[in-house]
């Protein structure tokens, strides 16, 4: 116990001076639209590379800043790195940050959001704000009220985990969530256990009347995939397409959709005469 509690405060002073070294990085995962078969937005999830002991897992450090109050600065420099990095992207594509109840409670996240988008140049819709159960039990009715102002900016918000904590239904009403995701608990037995399909039918049928969008997480296999598709959900995430991945590759992660999206020929000869057209049309336009 001593050694845990050591190792604890180790990297609790350790976390304060991980952010002036620049030693964390948000990787990217993809949500991917199960109608179209492409790329919607990717989920910010956080890494921190420690010097010694290599990759440390959100899992670890978050629960510690959390409850050491380091998550408000932490959880700002995530929202404008999230932010500055998505506006580079494609428009079509959204960017999702998670933010603890703990950012919500002891700051005014609403203002950093702002200034997040604000210095980013990103527009409002293209941010998700994913939230868990958490913050209905932990905020007072005037800091979620504060939230809604994004709401008019257009930032969506996505209730994280569903069906892990108490799945108050009333949550679902009380906020303008645009999503539901439906915790990673569900899916993994999606193809052998009549009750998980039984609730992911419930939340999509939910969903639907709602008019929210459901993204199933940690989908691993074909078959739960298969299911997902029979069952209406929306989207999906998870390691059958990709896991995180560091922010340097999201163009190759997006470049099948690409070709696609804006038809580019398949011939390399054509590419050129697709540039040589528009050199043209530039010259008639001057
Ligand atoms: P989350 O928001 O529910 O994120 C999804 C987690 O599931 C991620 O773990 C992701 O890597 C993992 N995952 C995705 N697909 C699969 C899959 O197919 N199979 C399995 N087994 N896992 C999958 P990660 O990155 O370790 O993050 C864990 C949690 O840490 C996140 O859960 C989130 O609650 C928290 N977190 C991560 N980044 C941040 C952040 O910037 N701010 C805050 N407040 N929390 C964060
Ligand atoms: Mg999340
Ligand atoms: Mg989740």
């Amino acid at each position: 116990m001593n050694e845990r509690m050591q190792s604890r405060a180790t990297l609790e002073r350790e976390l304060q001076s991980a952010l002036t070294n620049q030693e964390f990085e948000l990787y990217y995962q993809p949500i991917v639209g199960l109608k179209e078969n492409k790329i919607t937005s990717f989920e910010a999830l956080l890494r921190w590379r420690h010097p010694t002991r290599g990759m440390i897992s959100p899992a670890e450090f978050i629960p510690i800043a959390e409850e050491t109050g380091f998550i408000v600065p932490l959880g700002e420099w995530v929202l404008r790195q999230a932010c500055t990095e998505a506006a580079s992207w494609p428009e079509e594509i959204s960017v999702a940050v998670n933010v603890s109840s703990v950012q919500l409670t002891s700051s005014n996240l609403a203002n950093t959001v702002i200034g997040a988008i604000a210095s980013a140049g990103l527009q409002g819709d293209r941010l998700i704000i994913e939230v868990t159960e958490s913050v209905f039990l932990e905020n007072t009715a005037a800091n979620l009220g504060s939230l809604k102002c994004l709401h008019e900016l257009g930032v969506r918000f996505a209730m994280d985990d569903f069906g892990t904590g108490y799945s108050s239904l009333g949550y679902l009403l009380s906020f303008p969530f645009s999503k539901i995701k439906i915790d990673r608990s569900f899916i993994s037995d999606l193809a052998d256990k009549m009750e998980s399909r039984a609730v992911v039918r419930a939340v999509v049928d939910l969903a639907r009347s709602l008019k929210m969008q459901v993204v199933a997480e940690g989908v691993e296999t074909n078959a739960q995939l298969e299911q997902l598709r029979r069952l209406g959900c929306g989207e999906m995430q998870g390691y059958l397409f990709s896991p995180a991945r560091p922010a340097a590759e999201i163009d190759r992660l997006l470049a099948p959709q690409h070709k696609q999206l804006v038809k580019l020929p398949v011939s390399p000869s054509q590419p050129l005469a697709v540039a040589r057209h528009s050199k043209a049309a530039a010259r008639r336009r001057v």
